[in-house]
Formats: C-alpha cells, sequence, structure tokens
C-alpha cells in the first residue's frame, strides 16, 4: 500500500487524518508525510526519505530523536512494567529534579499533559485564592481545556478559529485576554477588576504564535501587579521549562512566579506534564487539600524514566549545553536574515535560548497581532520549498522552530544552504 493510500484510510478514520490539528499541514496546505521513525536531528516517512527536523515534536526532543541515553531507559523500565497504579521512586527523583532545577518551586504533580497541568493550576489558584477571573494573553497557548481556548495561537490561529465550537461562552466568560507585551493594558484592567482575578497566566516565552519574547520589564509588571492585589502569577513553561535554559524562563528573566506548568522537554517525547509552586499552594491538591485532581496513568513510569533520562543528560553536560544550543540557534538564525536580504526578502527572526521563528516582516513581533501582519502565503512557499528540499519546518507560521542537541553546524550550514534556493524563489 502507497502513501496516498494510507492517508486516505487516516482521512477516513481520523478527523482530519491525525491526532492533533497542525499535523494535518492545513496551515500551509498539501499532504504530511507519515513520520516511521527518527534519529538524531532527521526524521524519516514511511518511504525512506529523510527530512532534516525543526518541528522535533513540537518541542520535547532537545536531545535529537532516539537518543541512546533516552532509549535504554525506557527499554530498561518496560521490561518491569508499564504503569502500576502504586507510587514509584522514578516520581520521586522526578519531582525532586524538577524542585531542584527551578526557581522557588517546592512541590509538584505529575500529570499526562501541559493542558492537564495548566488546567489543574488554574483550579489551584481558583481555590486558594476563592477568586474566577484569569487574565491570559492573545496568542498564549495553554491547551486545550475550555476556559482557556480563547484567542489561543498555535493550532487555533492556524485553523483561523480563535474560539472553539462546543466552548459556551459561559466557560470562557471568566478568561480576560490582553495583548502580549501591554503592561499598560493589564495594569489598568487590575485596577479595574484586580480583586476578582484569581491569576495572570502567561507563556512567560511565547512560543505558539511563533516565539515572542518578552519586552524588558513585562514579566516584571505582572509579578509586581499579581503580588500587589493578591492575584497568582502562572508561569505556563510546558515549552520553554529546560528549553529556555536549565531554570527555564523564571531563572532566565529572574522573575519566580507562583504556579509553574511545565511537560514536553521533561517527557523526552512521552506523555507528560507536571505543576507545581510552593508548599502553601500546593497543600490544596488532594489528597491533602480539596482541590480535586487525579490521574490513572499519571506520574507514568515509563514517562519517568525517558524524562529523567533526557535531563540528567543535559544536567550531565552543564552549562555548555544550553549556551551550545543558543549558538547553533544564533547561527540558524542570523544565516536566514543574511540569506534573505541578499534575496531582497523582508524578513525577521526572534529568538529566545533554545526557542526560534522566521517570520515574514520586517520586524520581530512583539504581540499576537503583529504576528498575523506576517505575510502567511510566502510562509507557505518556503514551508514547501525547504520540505522538497528535505527540511521539516514548522508547518504553520505559528509554531515555534526546534534545534535540538543532535543538529550540528553542518546541518545548519544545509539548512541554509536550502533557504537560500527557497528565498530566490520567493
Ligand atoms: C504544548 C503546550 C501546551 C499544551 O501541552 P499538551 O501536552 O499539548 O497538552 C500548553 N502550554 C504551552 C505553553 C505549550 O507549548
Amino acid at each position: 500500500m502507497d502513501q496516498d493510500q494510507w492517508w486516505a484510510r487516516s482521512q477516513s478514520a481520523m478527523p482530519g487524518g491525525v491526532s492533533s490539528p497542525v499535523r494535518s499541514f492545513r496551515g500551509v496546505g498539501g499532504t504530511p508525510f507519515m513520520a516511521a521513525k527518527g534519529l538524531g536531528p532527521r526524521l524519516f516517512d514511511d518511504e525512506g526519505r529523510a527530512y532534516l527536523d525543526y518541528v522535533m515534536s513540537y518541542g520535547p526532543l532537545i536531545l535529537g530523536h532516539a537518543h541512546p541515553a533516552v532509549v535504554s531507559a525506557i527499554q530498561t523500565q518496560a521490561v518491569h512494567g508499564t504503569s502500576f497504579g502504586a507510587p514509584t521512586r522514578l516520581e520521586v527523583e522526578m519531582a525532586e529534579c524538577l524542585i531542584a532545577a527551578y526557581p522557588g518551586l517546592q512541590m509538584v504533580r505529575l500529570v499526562n499533559s501541559g493542558t492537564e497541568a495548566t488546567m489543574s493550576a488554574l483550579r489551584v489558584a481558583r481555590a486558594a485564592t476563592g477568586r474566577s477571573l484569569v487574565l491570559k494573553f492573545s496568542g498564549c497557548y495553554h491547551g486545550h481545556h475550555d476556559s482557556l481556548l480563547v484567542r489561543a495561537g498555535s493550532g487555533a490561529a492556524t485553523l483561523g478559529v480563535p474560539d472553539s465550537a462546543g466552548v459556551p461562552g459561559q466557560m470562557t466568560g471568566l478568561t480576560l485576554t490582553m495583548d502580549f507585551n501591554d503592561r499598560q493594558a493589564v495594569a489598568e484592567t487590575f485596577q479595574r477588576q484586580g480583586g476578582e482575578i484569581a491569576a495572570v497566566i502567561v507563556e512567560p516565552v511565547a512560543g505558539n504564535m511563533g516565539t515572542v519574547g518578552p519586552e524588558p520589564g513585562f514579566l516584571e509588571s505582572l509579578r509586581e501587579l499579581t503580588t500587589k492585589w493578591g492575584s497568582l502569577l502562572i508561569f505556563d513553561e510546558v515549552m520553554s521549562g529546560f528549553r529556555v535554559g536549565w531554570q527555564g524562563a523564571a531563572g532566565r528573566f529572574g522573575v519566580e512566579p507562583d504556579l509553574v506548568t511545565l511537560a514536553k522537554v521533561i517527557g523526552a517525547g512521552m506523555p507528560v506534564g507536571a505543576y507545581g509552586g510552593s508548599k502553601a499552594l500546593m497543600n490544596w491538591v488532594a489528597p491533602l487539600g480539596s482541590v480535586y485532581q487525579a490521574g490513572t496513568l499519571s506520574g507514568n513510569p515509563l514517562a519517568m524514566a525517558a524524562g529523567l533520562a533526557q535531563l540528567r543528560t543535559i544536567s550531565a553536560l552543564g552549562d555548555g549545553f544550553y549556551r551550545d544550543l543558543e549558538q547553533r540557534v544564533q547561527m540558524l538564525a542570523q544565516g536566514l536574515r543574511e540569506r534573505a536580504r541578499r534575496r531582497g526578502i523582508a524578513v525577521s527572526t526572534s529568538t529566545v535560548g533554545g526557542m526560534m521563528s522566521l517570520f515574514f516582516r520586517d520586524r520581530p513581533p512583539k504581540n499576537f497581532a503583529e504576528v498575523q501582519s506576517g505575510n502567511d502565503k510566502r510562509y507557505r512557499t518556503y514551508f514547501h520549498g525547504m520540505l522538497r528540499r528535505g527540511i521539516f519546518m514548522p508547518p504553520s507560521m505559528y509554531e515555534t522552530m526546534f534545534v535540538s542537541e543532535a543538529h550540528t553546524v553542518q546541518n545548519i550550514e544545509e539548512t541554509l544552504n536550502a533557504a537560500d534556493e527557497v528565498f530566490s524563489e520567493l
């Protein structure tokens, strides 16, 4: 059976042929390839075609595909069983590892996805403050649960459905939405309704409208306002955690949230998530407290083993790990800008640590509206031009690009050569 037949079967059996919308290529058109295996920086489709991968499972694979330490940890654990329904030492080690790394973190609860983590963190915030409203930012994605599926970026932006059908207005009526980096609007909202706001939730480095970093003072102002008004600050570091640095964006920018959500890198490609904060806040979580939250597979031993193997590998490589990653990201960003400029194509890049995006507009965007003003027709042509040359860029201008430890300087040069050809055709 050939690729087309498999894709037809896929579309007949699953909505859009996928388990998560962005994989369908709706943002760029065309038919997605089916992945068969990954190795280091490369992904291979079911007919053996190789792609240099800058999607990297949308963030988790910071060591590359099938890193030996991760593979071996999963193999070792699988022999002993895949799930127990009882506490394990692996969970303790994972929780302690996160607590040791993340500024101010004292206690965590392990879950199965980033969506679960943010949903649960909000529940804790509402319980602890006795308030209902949450404030989020346009273009920030916090998973697909009802109350945060408002101007959510990522797949929702790609599909042009900022709000989802099936989410009653009453659910999102408790969510206030501001522009990312707009300190003034947040300050005014607190002035008006500060006493009703349970939490501000933010991607401290936005990665679901492409990469958009915080302007100087933005995160600090969120910290000041939430403290002043007795609201909680939630950093959704599902993408940025262990990606922009070992201490996440909190460490990088020196701003500590009250609650943090993590996933992606901490699971090395296995389904995992975590949320946590001070002991006082986490005391609200069942069975200690009255905030109910549970999971049959939470803290899954395979996921814990894989994630721990990845985190320990990073930790063993020391500070140099993130420095090297950032250097390669910078090399890629600078190379893309130079080649585009030579061909007379207006582009800008936005980078924070191991996160980066290429935008077809002349200045890097500072919020969702500016991202949306980029040239998405050009992005589509660029995406397919790169794909034809064996380079897999994010299939939407609203997704971040990921470089892994496995991406070499030669890989980056290969990418820049391909980009040069593609830019010349634009
Ligand atoms: C990916 C992502 C999520 C959702 O995580 P899932 O594991 O896909 O549910 C939430 N927040 C941010 C910032 C993300 O990047």
